[in-house]
């Protein structure tokens, strides 16, 4: 019989229901049998054995919708711009000079980092497929986006045809999907492409959307700092006619959105493109601090939230961010947007990314029958929960709480 502990903290956070004073979380294994005030759940579970871990919070484990694990190689090495274009440029710099173990190694790292950070689920982009093996050996739940970039492609053949990985075998996993990179990348055949594939294997698509200026200016003239590089990588297509359109709307035309759709960054909407994606339900995944870093400008979350577009979020990767600690995103966002509740914040880092990869039955709050994870953030006696708790957990000072007793 697995034993029964009962977490004991002075404050618990469900994100499902108000923060508990003097709360507690009776565990048996995994699984949260219960959750309330810490008197009740001790009465209520004679045979469970009480771990009291003093002043501080207990939370789900996170949930990072947006890392790119195959550029950890890179942190530190990418200043901040200005202009995405500049970062990007630099980005690529960085990443062919960086020798195949480094890349590999920075991966391992990242992963240990992310757990450390209380992460318990997250989405990983890849367009090469080298993060999979480690993502398995992780211990970590994971999604992964293949990510599919051509601006070149033309037709309709199945996506399988130019990307063979969606027919081998990780492919078949209800966990593996299709993500187009951006509107600057993917030619509009490859867009329709790519949400065949999900369409036809019932998955969820993904792509990177409004992020700079210079995606606006791309879709509207055809010119500026996006088709340059496609000139320059020989990608460009003289026939292409700019939908001199916002981009959410033009993957409103090529029919991209579904229910669930993510879209990452949405830094450039204005109040149609919102009403859009709330009416679709594209999911939002916001990036503050890697869209800080890139120079791509800052999410206007208090907008998105009055639209009412579905919110997650993410860390974006170590080549435009310091680490991969989703506490770090909250803090950003807290400091930016003080009115906004601590409660939004942490559901958009634990449940609202739990829905955005289908996994809410598992993860993402604290609820009888569901295994998320516990993370404690230890805080002084006369903390204010919730900017301490973010602070607390940007500082990195977070613990994963054991499951049994031996661990603890
Ligand atoms: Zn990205």
């Amino acid at each position: 019989m697995v034993p029964v502990i009962i977490h004991r903290a002075g404050w618990v956070a469900p994100v499902t229901a108000p923060l508990i004073n003097n709360g507690a979380v009776a565990v048996q294994g995994s699984r949260i049998l219960e959750v309330g005030p810490a008197a009740e759940v001790v009465r209520r579970r004679p045979e469970g054995r009480t771990l009291d871990h003093g002043d501080g919070v207990i939370l789900p484990g996170l949930v990072n919708c947006h890392v790119h694990l195959e550029f950890s190689a890179l942190q530190g090495r990418v200043p901040p711009q200005l202009r995405l274009g500049d970062w990007l440029v630099a980005a690529v710099t960085a990443l062919f000079l960086t020798p195949t173990e480094d890349l590999h190694a920075g991966m391992v790292q990242a992963l240990g980092e992310l757990r450390a950070h209380g992460t318990v689920l997250l989405a990983e982009w890849s367009n090469t497929g080298a993060s999979l093996s480690l993502l398995r050996e992780s211990g970590l739940a994971f999604h992964y986006f293949y990510e599919c970039l051509g601006f070149h492609l033309r037709g309709q053949a199945p996506l399988e045809e130019d990307f063979p990985v969606f027919a081998e075998p990780p492919a078949a996993a209800a966990h593996f999907a299709a993500a187009a990179h951006a509107p600057y990348s993917v030619s509009p055949d490859l867009f329709r492409r790519v949400a065949a594939w999900n369409r036809a294997h019932g998955r969820t698509g993904a792509v990177h959307l409004a992020e700079s200026r210079e995606e606006l200016d791309f879709l509207n003239t055809g010119g500026g700092f996006f088709r340059d590089l496609l000139v320059r990588l020989d990608r460009w297509q003289e026939d292409f006619i700019p939908p001199r359109c916002s981009p959410a709307q033009y993957l409103e035309r090529l029919g991209f959105w579904e229910p669930h759709t993510l879209a990452v960054h949405g830094i450039w909407l204005d109040e149609a493109d919102r009403e859009l994606l709330a009416r679709r339900r594209v999911r939002v995944v916001l990036c503050p601090r890697s869209n800080l870093h890139t120079g791509a400008g800052f999410p206007d979350l208090p907008a998105l939230l009055r639209a009412g577009v579905p919110l997650a979020l993410g860390t974006d990767s170590l080549a435009s961010n310091a680490d991969l600690n989703l506490f770090g995103e909250m803090l950003a966002l807290h400091e930016r947007y003080p009115h906004i509740p601590g409660e939004t914040l942490l559901a958009l880092g634990a449940l609202h990314g739990a829905q955005a990869l289908g996994r809410e039955e598992e993860f993402g709050s604290l609820e009888p029958g569901k295994t998320p994870g516990l993370v404690f953030a230890p805080l002084g006696p006369n903390a204010e929960v919730w900017p301490d708790l973010f602070r607390c957990g940007a500082a990195g000072s977070v613990r994963r709480l054991p499951e049994t007793h031996e661990e603890g």
